[in-house]
């Protein structure tokens, strides 16, 4: 039978500069990096989907036909005639990236404002995955509503995964911010903190701070990321710490953390015991930070 995994989010034009000055355009966002790793490291009975919100002009046609070509279902995939999709520019001065935005009237903002959509999507998920990002573009109201969604998902058998990704700017303030965090974390089965966002937000000492705040919320298993320091895992079976091979010619740390989670939840989901399943998540993080972009092809291979 298949199994479903479906990530939602919102995913954004890329315009990235190039040698020669111009800029070449590519389809990228936290989730939406974590379900096209997803589709290359998930084995082929289990089916990736995406849940989002475009427009229905040509670039948003284009951004829906990158995912299908990827492998990646599109059908939970809604299009707004009155909007279109988000976008963001790479600069790059003295050899520092800086990044340039324009998403605030995004067709995703939109994703959830019909629930019988999400809940009919949801249904059928055997895996639900979202992040901060995902509930910070959302207005309050469908915040809510999108929550109790994924609680109904949830109380049907379905395991729910968060990775909290802190962007304080794409909230009012960090306060508010922490409260949408942690009411997310109280609807979810696992969630995959980065310490270091983590400690500048929260105040966390240690990463196990951070995981016992989670488990607090109600997650059953924490798996802390932090950079090449070892994983921290906390659950009800206790603690497991997974050492990281240090890569040493780190070029880009775009996607980091969203390809350690597709790589995490690929083995992990499919029945791989916890530590092995971190490893994964590890060796294709490792892979993804040795080269330039967020989306890495040859890490097909590698990882
Ligand atoms: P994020 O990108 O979300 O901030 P982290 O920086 O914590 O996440 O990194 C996520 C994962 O990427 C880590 O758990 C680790 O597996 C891998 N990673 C990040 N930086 C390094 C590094 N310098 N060497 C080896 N692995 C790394």
């Amino acid at each position: 039978m298949t199994k479903r995994f479906v990530a939602i989010g919102e995913c954004m034009v890329e315009m990235a500069p190039t040698a020669e000055g111009t800029y070449s355009m590519g389809f990228a966002g936290d989730t939406l990096n974590t379900a096209w790793y997803a589709r290359r490291m998930f084995p082929s009975k289990w089916d990736v989907s995406y849940l989002t919100a475009v427009g229905t002009d040509a670039v948003s046609d284009r951004m829906v036909a990158f995912m299908q070509d990827s492998g990646i279902t599109t059908d939970p995939i809604q299009r707004r005639t009155d909007k279109t999709v988000g976008l963001y520019m790479i600069q790059l001065t003295n050899g520092e990236r800086s990044f340039a935005y324009w998403r605030s009237d995004s067709a995703a903002r939109c994703l959830a404002a019909d629930i019988a959509h999400v809940d009919k999507v949801l249904a059928s998920a055997h895996v639900v995955y979202f992040s901060g990002i995902t509930i910070a573009v959302l207005p309050e109201a469908d915040r809510t509503a999108f929550l109790a969604a994924v609680g109904r998902a949830r109380a049907k058998g379905a395991s729910v995964v968060f990775d909290p990704n802190l962007r304080p700017r794409l909230w009012p303030d960090v306060a508010t911010m922490c409260v949408a965090i942690m009411d997310a974390a109280a609807v979810c089965d696992i969630a995959l903190p980065s310490y270091e966002d983590e400690a500048s937000y929260f105040g966390d000492k240690t990463p196990d701070d951070t995981a016992e705040r989670y488990r607090k919320a109600g997650c059953s298993l924490v798996v802390v990321k932090n950079g090449p320091e070892e994983v921290v895992c906390v659950s009800g079976e206790g603690r497991t710490v997974v050492p990281v091979q240090p890569v040493t010619n780190v070029v880009d740390t775009t996607a980091a953390g969203d390809s350690f989670n597709a790589g995490f939840l690929a083995a992990y989901c499919d029945g791989v015991a916890l530590e092995q399943a971190v490893q994964a998540g590890a060796r294709l993080a490792g892979t993804v930070i040795g080269a330039r972009g967020a989306l890495v092809d040859r890490a097909e291979t590698a990882a």
